[in-house]
């Protein structure tokens, strides 16, 4: 039996979902009577990420390095890394315990691992999660895994095939998460376009009994909140679900990140992606038409094979096209294990180099373009301290004089009076009022 441990820090790496399975562990763990620390602590949880061969890099150097300065700590690791490396990271020091995303990665199985017999009645450990202690935004992982086979993606292997969390759930932890402070639930996932796929149900009905969701205070006042769907295919946002987006804007964010991945059909083949660059752009287009000015943000990946100058032009004008509010631009890295791993025409790195800074710029240009049309409307941030995220996206500053306390949500009016209070954050600040 390994002796408890009294103290506890986390680091996470990688996407909310692996954000929100450190804040399930965090939460037993704590129930467990253990006490988080920051910096030293007997147990060091390190939640990982295997999505890029940079992600991997990043945290078995974390790991090495908490093991030099700390070299009594026990380490685990856990999360995806651990699921495609596990033989390295065993090897590296100070690592006691390597647990998979599987079964191990449940709160009570993970104690167990730990060395910890616990009663999961006694523990009164509620499925999912009761907060994000310190934040507005709140997390909810709706399912994990994921059934396609992009052909660079590493996280069916290592997550699984697609599991829906059951509606019921969710909309208990939605209340919860409301009750415990939360203004904004960003719905999460690794393919929450598939939510519902195994329970005979699908994604639009789920956020239609998420949007119904009342909550009233102790004393009876209402609970104001928002969601907001995370990443999600443009394919899979259909005319039920674009129709309740519309029709509550009071509830649901108009916003949706929705990985574009290219905008050559060359390459979406090469990546095994099921739809072409037409289909996605009219999928932008139709949800455009039906709703108020909403924001697209997207993944694109650069570098992968087969891509030439005249894909990497494709994906220039699709980008443009789409009218972007803010793009992530992240270079092919191969990963063992996937398909694209063994194909080799890949451009050369300065390419990509000079391709990543050519539409990192034109990204920022149509995403200050876009900003620009937000001018004179309203919208309600989100605050964390005195910054805050409007429901289309923008990041917005606020001038700390102008408010009363400390609110977890203000009401804006984008404008253009630069003696305004209140200001978009970014490349070319926007002052609004
Ligand atoms: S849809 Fe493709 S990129 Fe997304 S998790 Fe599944 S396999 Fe990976």
């Amino acid at each position: 039996m390994v002796a408890p441990v009294k103290s506890v820090r986390f680091v996470t790496f990688g996407c909310k979902a692996n954000q929100y399975d450190t804040q399930v562990l965090r939460e037993a763990l704590l129930r467990r009577g253990m006490e988080e620390a920051n910096s030293k602590a007997d147990l060091i949880v390190v939640n990982t990420c295997t999505v890029t061969a940079e992600a991997g890099r990043k945290a078995r150097k974390l790991i090495r390095r908490i093991a030099r300065e700390q070299p009594t700590a026990r380490i685990c690791v856990t999360g995806c890394l651990s699921e495609s490396e596990p033989e390295i990271l065993r090897t590296l020091p100070g690592v006691q315990w390597v647990l998979g995303n599987g079964e191990a990665k449940r709160p009570v199985n993970f104690l167990r691992e730990l060395g910890h017999e616990v009663d999961p009645e006694e523990l009164g450990i509620p499925s999912g999660v009761t907060e994000f202690s310190g934040h507005t935004r709140a997390f909810l992982k709706i399912q994990d895994g994921c059934d396609m086979a992009c052909g660079f993606c590493i996280i069916p292997k290592v997550r699984g095939a697609s599991r829906s969390r059951p509606a019921a759930e969710l909309c208990a932890e939605v209340q919860r998460l409301v009750l415990a402070g939360h203004v904004e639930i960003v719905l999460c996932g690794i393919h929450i376009g598939h939510w519902g796929r195994d329970l005979d149900s699908n994604l639009a009905e789920l956020m239609e009994q998420l949007v119904d969701i009342e909550c009233e205070d102790r004393e009876g006042r209402p609970q104001p909140f928002r969601l907001r769907l995370s990443s999600i295919e443009a394919t899979e946002v259909d005319a039920h679900l674009t129709s309740l987006m519309a029709d509550r804007p009071d509830r649901i964010a108009p916003h949706l990140h929705m990985p574009m991945q290219s905008g050559s059909d060359l390459v979406l083949r090469q990546m095994n992606r099921w739809y072409d660059r037409r289909t996605y752009l009219d999928a932008c287009a139709r949800i455009q038409a039906r709703l108020d000015l909403p924001a697209f943000s997207a993944d694109v990946l650069l570098g992968f094979p087969g891509e030439g100058e005249a894909e990497f032009a494709e994906t220039l004008a699709a980008v443009e096209e789409a009218g972007f509010a803010r793009l992530h631009v992240f270079p092919y890295s191969p990963r063992p294990g996937t398909a694209a791993a063994e194909q080799s025409d890949r451009p050369a790195p300065e390419l990509v180099r000079e391709r990543r800074a050519a539409l990192s710029e034109m990204a920022a240009g149509v995403a200050e373009a876009y900003g620009r049309s937000l001018i004179g409307r309203r919208d309600t941030v989100v605050l964390e301290g005195f910054v805050g995220l409007s429901g289309r996206y923008q990041r917005v500053r606020v001038d700390p004089k102008e408010l009363t306390g400390l609110p977890k949500a203000v009401d804006v009016r984008l404008a253009q009076d630069p003696t305004s209070p209140l200001s978009f954050l970014g490349r070319s600040p926007l002052p609004v009022a």
